[in-house]
């Protein structure tokens, strides 16, 4: 499979954020969203067969405090489903919590139910990518999953508000993340005002709604500074 990297950092997202964990980056994406941070990983990267990959998550993961939280994201992983799928039994059965970030592009019915899903439903502000999602794969979310909308502007809001109430989305998945986007060129100050939609602006808008669901902020854009790689 081909890697961009592999590294260990703290989740910046969805109900994990805050805790180690352990990404495998994939190269190579079919999508083309207008805000896309990630577009290092559309070219390149390494291939490293699935005995490498393991080892290098156990070497990872060793410490004081061992970590044995692993998010599988891109680019987009399920473009690698031939190598990914037989590799996620393998870790769970070791002890491994798995996550993985998707589009959800491609099928997901053969990923495990072990497997927590953050599934990133593209809205109109994604340009080219809005629309991507495929819609059975609503099927395959349920209670351990989590799905994702960054959010542009207010019309995306309304977008997600609208696909929430249409497919039930609070009473299908564990969480509902809403995800200001942030600027494809952002100052290296690590702070809001590199989010294109203000998140308190964001803020006003869900509980004016009553929403049932999580402002998500990416933590390592404010930990780091934003456009910083490998963290
Ligand atoms: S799906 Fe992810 S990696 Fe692909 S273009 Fe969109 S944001 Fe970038």
């Amino acid at each position: 499979m081909r890697l961009i990297e592999l590294y260990l950092s703290v989740q910046g997202e969805s109900s994990f954020a805050g805790l180690p964990c352990i990404f495998v980056r994939f190269a190579g994406c079919n999508l083309r969203c207008a805000w896309c941070d990630s577009e290092y990983t559309f070219t390149g990267g390494t291939a490293y067969t699935e005995d490498e990959v393991v080892a290098q998550i156990e070497a990872l993961g060793k410490g004081a405090a061992p970590c044995r939280l692993v998010e599988f994201t891109g680019g987009e992983p399920m473009l690698h489903a031939r190598e990914l799928l037989p590799l996620m039994p393998r870790l769970l059965a070791a002890g491994y919590t798995l996550m993985m970030e998707t589009s959800g592009e491609r099928p997901l019915d053969e990923v495990p139910a072990e497997v927590h899903k953050i599934v990133d439903v593209k809205c109109p502000g994604a340009g080219a990518a809005a629309n991507s999602f495929r819609l059975q794969n609503l099927a395959t979310l349920t209670p351990r999953d989590e799905v994702k909308f960054v959010l542009s502007d207010r019309v995306d809001y309304e977008f997600a508000r609208a696909f929430m109430a249409e497919h039930a989305l609070a009473e299908r998945v564990g969480q509902v993340l809403l995800s200001p986007a942030f600027a494809k060129t952002p100052s290296p100050l690590r702070t809001a005002d590199n989010a294109t939609l203000d998140p308190r602006t964001l803020v006003e808008w869900m509980l004016e709604d009553g929403l049932p669901a999580r402002l998500s902020l990416q933590l390592h854009k404010f930990i780091w500074e934003p456009q910083k790689k490998g963290v």
